[in-house]
C-alpha cells in the first residue's frame, strides 16, 4: 500500500466513480479487526470492513479434531468478548479453563519451578485455551445481524488522508471515505508504513511449531511450559478431552525438521525432552492435528496514531504490536486495543467528532504503558532464558524459585496476565 498525496490521480478510473461514504473503515480481517468493527458498529457507528480474507465465513469448528491456530485468552479478553454478546454464544465444550500454570527452569531442578495458581489469586481461572476459528466463526456469526456494518474482500492499495479523514482505494471495489481508519492488518501492517509511522523490529531467530495432542494423563487444567537449555521453550496448553496444544519455539532449522517427524520418531523426542519430564507430566502423547511453524519476531510500532501532522488512522493489534509467544498474550493485548479505542469512542463528549485528535492521542496514551510493559517482560524473559552462560542459569533458576515464594510478586504478575478493562 502507498500514501497519495490529495492531488494524485485516481488509481483505477472506474473504480472510482462512487465513492462509499461511513464513519469508520476497518482494514483486515483477523480477530482484531472482526472484534473491533463488530464493536464501532453496534456503538451505532456506520462502518466498513476491509480484508481480502472476508468472502465467506469462517465455519465454527466441529468434531474431534482440534483447529490449527490454539490461543490463550485472558480473562480481559473474555470481558471484551462478553460485552460484544460473543462470550456466551461460543462453544464451551471446546473451551478448556486454566486453573495453573507451571513454569520449569532449564536444571531439571524441583526448586527451579513458578507455580500459579488461581485458587490462590483468588479468581476462578487464570485464563482460557480455545480455538481461534471458534471465535472467528461466532464473530462472522454475529456481524450478519449488524446493519451499521458493511464487509467487502478486497485488500486496500492505498489510503489518502485530508482534514476530513481518509480515502481508501480498493484493488476491485470503489473508493471509501471514512472519518476514521482503523489499521488491523497485522504485523507487516501496509497502513502503518503508508501513513509514515515507523517500527522497531526484531527477528528472534525462531520459529514456533504448533500442534494438537492427545495425552493419556489428565492435564488436571494446568498450562505447563518447560524452558529447555540452549534457548528452546516448550509449552503445552491444556485442552478439552484430555488433548493438549503445544507450542514449542526453536531455532528455525529444528522446527523445519519437527514438521518432518513421525509419531514414533516424536515418542522418542518426549522421552528424551527434559529429561522425559513432559511424558511423566501428560503420559503417552498421540498427535491429533498437522503441525505448522511460525517465525517469531518483535514488533513495536513507534506511534498508535497517524499520519503525525492530523491523524486520522489508529493502529491496533499486530500492526501496533508482535511478541514471543512465550506469554500467550499477543491477541489479547490487540484486543485490549480494541477494548479501549471502544471506551474512548463511547465516552468522547458531544462535541468532538470520532477523528478528534484529543480522542485518538487518548487512544494512544492509554495504550503506550500496557503495551510496552508487556512487550518488555515478554522479550526480557525470553533473552534471559536464551542465555548460556552459567551467570544467566543460575540467575534465571534461582529467580524462579525466588518468585515461587514471593506472594507479592507472584499476585503483580497474574494481575498483569489477567488484563484489566472496564466497560461503562
Ligand atoms: C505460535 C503463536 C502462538 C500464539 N499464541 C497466542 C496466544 O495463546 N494468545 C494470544 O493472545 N496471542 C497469541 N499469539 C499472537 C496472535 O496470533 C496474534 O497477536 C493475532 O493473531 C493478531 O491478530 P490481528 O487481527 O491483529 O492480525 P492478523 O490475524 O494478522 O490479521 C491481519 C488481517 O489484515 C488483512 N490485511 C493485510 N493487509 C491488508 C490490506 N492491504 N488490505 C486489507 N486487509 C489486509 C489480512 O488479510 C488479515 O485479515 C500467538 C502467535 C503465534 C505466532
Amino acid at each position: 500500500m502507498s500514501v497519495a498525496s490529495q492531488n494524485s490521480p485516481p488509481q483505477n478510473q472506474s473504480n472510482n466513480t462512487k465513492i462509499r461514504k461511513v464513519d469508520i473503515a476497518v482494514i483486515g480481517g483477523g480477530i482484531a479487526g472482526k472484534a473491533c468493527a463488530l464493536g464501532l458498529a453496534q456503538l451505532g457507528l456506520q462502518t466498513v470492513q476491509i480484508a481480502p480474507d472476508l468472502g465467506d465465513p469462517v465455519p465454527p469448528p466441529t468434531g474431534p479434531q482440534w483447529g490449527q491456530r490454539i490461543y490463550a485468552f485472558s480473562p480481559s479478553t473474555q470481558k471484551l468478548l462478553a460485552h460484544l454478546h460473543i462470550w456466551d454464544a461460543l462453544e464451551h465444550t471446546r473451551i478448556q479453563a486454566v486453573r495453573d500454570m507451571r513454569i520449569f527452569g532449564d536444571r531439571g531442578e524441583g526448586s527451579d519451578q513458578l507455580h500459579l495458581s488461581a485458587f490462590e489469586a483468588g479468581t476462578p481461572q487464570l485464563a482460557w485455551i480455545g480455538e481461534s476459528n471458534l471465535v472467528e466463526g461466532i464473530l462472522d456469526q454475529a456481524v450478519r445481524f449488524q446493519n451499521k456494518l458493511g464487509q467487502i474482500a478486497d485488500t486496500v492499495e492505498t489510503l489518502e488522508t485530508d482534514a476530513d479523514g481518509a480515502t481508501l482505494h480498493l484493488k476491485n471495489h470503489a473508493p471509501i471515505q471514512a472519518m476514521l481508519v482503523v489499521a488491523a492488518d497485522g504485523a507487516n501492517s501496509a497502513t502503518r508504513k503508508s501513513i509514515g509511522i515507523t517500527a522497531s523490529e526484531e527477528s528472534y531467530s525462531q520459529s514456533a511449531v504448533v500442534a494438537n495432542w492427545l495425552c493419556t494423563q489428565p492435564h488436571l487444567e494446568t498450562a505447563y511450559q518447560w524452558f529447555l537449555p540452549g534457548g528452546d521453550i516448550v509449552a503445552m496448553l491444556p485442552l478439552p478431552n484430555k488433548q493438549v496444544s503445544m507450542v514449542w519455539s526453536t531455532s528455525p532449522e529444528n522446527a523445519s525438521d519437527l514438521l518432518l517427524l513421525k509419531q514414533s520418531d516424536w515418542d522418542s523426542k518426549w522421552r528424551m525432552l527434559a529429561g522425559g519430564a513432559i511424558g511423566k507430566q501428560l503420559g503417552t502423547l498421540m498427535l491429533n492435528s498437522t503441525p505448522a511453524a511460525f517465525p517469531l519476531r518483535k514488533i513495536r510500532a513507534n506511534r498508535f496514531i497517524g499520519p503525525e501532522h492530523d491523524p486520522k488512522v489508529v493502529l491496533i493489534g499486530d500492526a501496533a504490536h508482535v511478541m514471543h509467544p512465550l506469554a500467550g498474550q499477543g491477541l489479547n493485548l490487540g484486543l485490549r486495543d480494541v477494548a479501549v479505542l471502544l471506551n474512548v469512542l463511547s465516552k468522547r463528549e458531544s462535541f468532538r467528532p470520532i477523528n478528534n485528535v484529543t480522542l485518538l492521542r487518548r487512544y494512544e496514551r492509554q495504550r503506550q504503558g500496557d503495551t510496552s510493559a508487556l512487550l518488555w517482560v515478554t522479550d526480557r524473559l525470553k533473552k534471559l532464558f536464551s542465555g548460556s552462560s552459567n551467570a544467566e542459569r543460575q540467575l534465571r533458576n534461582f529467580g524462579l524459585g525466588f518468585v515461587n515464594r514471593s506472594h507479592f510478586i507472584k499476585r503483580r504478575l497474574i494481575e498483569r496476565a489477567l488484563g484489566d478493562i472496564d466497560f461503562e
